[in-house]
């Protein structure tokens, strides 16, 4: 029950559906005890030969309106609380989705895509279970259940809902034992169904290996084992699914000839009318749903517990990061200063960066280069409160990054690492990874930015055509390319591309930041780069060396320098020319 109090929030967040779904649901139940009472009464107007067709209207009456009342109460009661867990799976999927975005590499090296995947579906599915089906039933069957045993004490006999009830309280725990057992088959029966089809599929794509190998035999047989295993993993399932039903029947058979033994004997001695007796009995199927109901609670609870547990490990991946409450709620905008004068990781001792401070103006282009370990990354990454130890001020728009809302602040920034992670999904799907409702027009602008449109054209089902270990192979540079494009789509304020041009081409490399440099006018871009090329043009270039900027300004003033810039440039401007050269040559 501990998943309940977890999301707590949300039925605060969504009260109202929730207290007007339950008052319809009581409602429904109370209207329910109507028919099995008026049969009752219609039976026993006939035993004693008082039955008049006047009486029987009036009660055909009744009975019609009553279940349209219920048609439609039932009706909206299943709006209001099924349409509530849909919001909680959208609001934790936005959740998650803005923080995969937000994770840095060592996150992805963690995790595996298609594990992350199975969380952003099949978990959070779990979870909506418990906000939906498990709210449901557990109104239901306390509701229901509750009034149904209550009219059958009160009204009818005590004594008989005792000797009624003796068996449904096994019928809860099966229904919970066979629920479980199912699940955990049907996992397994899965599990085999999707490795039979990455057999296939392997099968399909390496035919021409197995062939030129003479391996044929080897791979049918190799197949033929798997699909046996599905099919032993399958009748696992309908093993239990079929002893399911006859259980029920049994138990429900019992409870049924209970009922009817003893309340003849109590007819017969006079302790009940034979029109209550029929009541009763009408009312025992009435209880029927609620206990199956209840022992499919306990499963959903059990799937959701764990379920949102793994969700919010994901969610709680990054540091803690305190947060101020009077902390802005605004989105910054503006230009950055950086006037830092020392920065060390948690942790360590040393710091790593020392005496960093430039400003850039809101619009600028910012150019970052130096040796590996230099402390680039480190201080691209001091904007987004990747870490906490900053000696010094990182001001954004003229007010300290503290003092922003943590999430208000990464919204203001995308960044784009050098090698970004990619989800087994579509690639308009992985472009419109941030903003899902964003359609076609907008994934194909941002894409022909990243100047990866064409290339998408050309794989076998474009935009549509899957990413990952079960979809088609992407080269280095096309996975940076829809990296960007991913960060693009979201339009934001400062757009960080830290090593993200690493494997592109630079004729590529040059169409990006040409297209950057138009579209993107008015906000912010940041570079780091081994290539100097990539940064060339930027507004402020600061070349830094063990954790400090040892020169900066634009190109033509560090060219005049004659400094490491100067030789770097130099010398790839050499490697170009030679490259170049070569391939003339060939
Ligand atoms: P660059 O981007 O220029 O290659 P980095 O900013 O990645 O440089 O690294 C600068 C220095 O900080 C390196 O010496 C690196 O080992 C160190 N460093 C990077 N990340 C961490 C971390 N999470 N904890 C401690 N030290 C780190």
């Amino acid at each position: 029950m501990k998943v309940f109090i977890d999301l707590k929030w949300f039925f605060l967040q969504e009260k109202k559906s929730y207290l007007t779904g339950t008052i319809l649901l009581s409602i429904v139940a109370f209207f329910g005890l109507l028919p099995p009472k008026i049969i009752g009464m219609i039976v026993d107007e006939i035993s004693k030969q008082t039955l008049t067709a006047a009486i029987l209207m009036k009660w055909i009456v009744v009975l019609i309106v009553t279940a349209l009342i219920m048609y439609i109460l039932r009706y909206y009661w299943r709006i209001m609380i099924f349409g509530s867990s849909v919001k909680l799976a959208r609001q934790l999927r936005n959740r998650l989705y803005y923080h995969f975005t937000k994770m840095s590499s060592s996150f992805y090296q963690r995790y595996r895509t298609g594990d992350l995947m199975a969380h952003a579906t099949n978990d959070l599915q779990a979870i909506q279970g418990v906000a939906g089906s498990g709210v449901l039933t557990l109104v239901d069957s306390l509701l229901t259940g509750g009034f149904v045993v209550i009219a059958m004490a009160a009204t009818i006999s005590w004594k008989l809902t005792l000797i009624a009830l003796i068996p449904m309280p096994f019928m809860a725990l099966l229904t919970n034992y066979y629920g479980s057992l199912l699940h955990k088959r049907f996992h397994y029966a899965q599990a085999a169904f999707s490795s039979l089809n990455d057999k296939v599929q392997e099968s399909i794509t390496g035919i021409k290996v197995i062939k030129t190998f003479g391996q044929e035999k080897e791979d049918i047989a190799a197949f033929r084992l798997q699909s046996e295993d599905v099919v032993k993993k399958n009748v696992a399932v309908a093993r239990v699914d079929a002893l399911f039903d006859p259980t029920i029947s049994l138990i429900v058979g019992t409870s049924f000839f209970l009922s009817v033994a003893f309340g003849a004997r109590f007819v017969l001695a006079g302790e009940m009318t034979i029109g209550e007796l029929i009541s009763f009995t009408a009312y025992l199927g009435l209880l029927i749903w609620p206990m199956l109901a209840f022992g499919f609670l306990f499963n959903i609870m059990e799937r959701g517990r764990a379920s949102y547990d793994r969700v919010e490990k994901l969610l709680s991946e990054r540091a803690e990061i305190e947060e101020d409450d009077r902390a802005l709620s605004v989105v910054p905008s503006g230009n950055i200063v950086y006037d830092i004068e020392s920065f060390t990781y948690p942790n360590e001792v040393q710091p790593v960066l020392r005496n960093i401070h430039f400003e850039l103006r809101k619009g600028e282009t910012l150019g970052v280069v130096g040796k590996t370990g230099a402390g680039k990354t480190t201080l691209i990454k001091l904007l987004f409160r990747e870490f906490e130890g900053i000696k010094g001020n990182l001001l954004f728009g003229g007010k300290n990054i503290q003092d922003y809302k943590v999430d208000r602040l990464r919204e203001a920034i995308g960044y784009v690492p050098q090698d970004q992670f990619l989800f087994s999904a579509t690639v308009g799907e992985n472009i419109a990874f941030g903003a899902p409702a964003f359609g076609q027009a907008q994934r194909e602008a941002v894409a022909k930015m990243a100047q990866i449109h064409n290339d998408i054209l050309q794989f076998s089902e474009g935009y549509d055509t899957l990413v990952g270990e079960r979809g088609v192979a992407l080269s280095g540079g096309q996975r940076q390319r829809i990296s960007i494009a991913r960060a693009l789509i979201l339009n934001p304020e400062v757009l960080i591309l830290d090593d993200a041009l690493s494997a592109v081409d630079a004729k590529t490399e040059e169409a990006i930041l040409h297209s950057l440099k138009q579209e993107r006018t008015g906000k912010t871009t940041m570079i780091t780069s081994h290539r100097l090329s990539a940064i060339k043009h930027a507004d402020l270039i600061l070349v830094m060396d063990q954790g400090t900027i040892v020169e900066s300004g634009r190109h033509e003033e560090l060219m005049e320098k004659e400094g490491w810039y100067q030789k770097m440039y130099m010398h790839q401007q050499l490697e170009e020319l030679v490259e170049q050269g070569g391939k003339h040559l060939e």
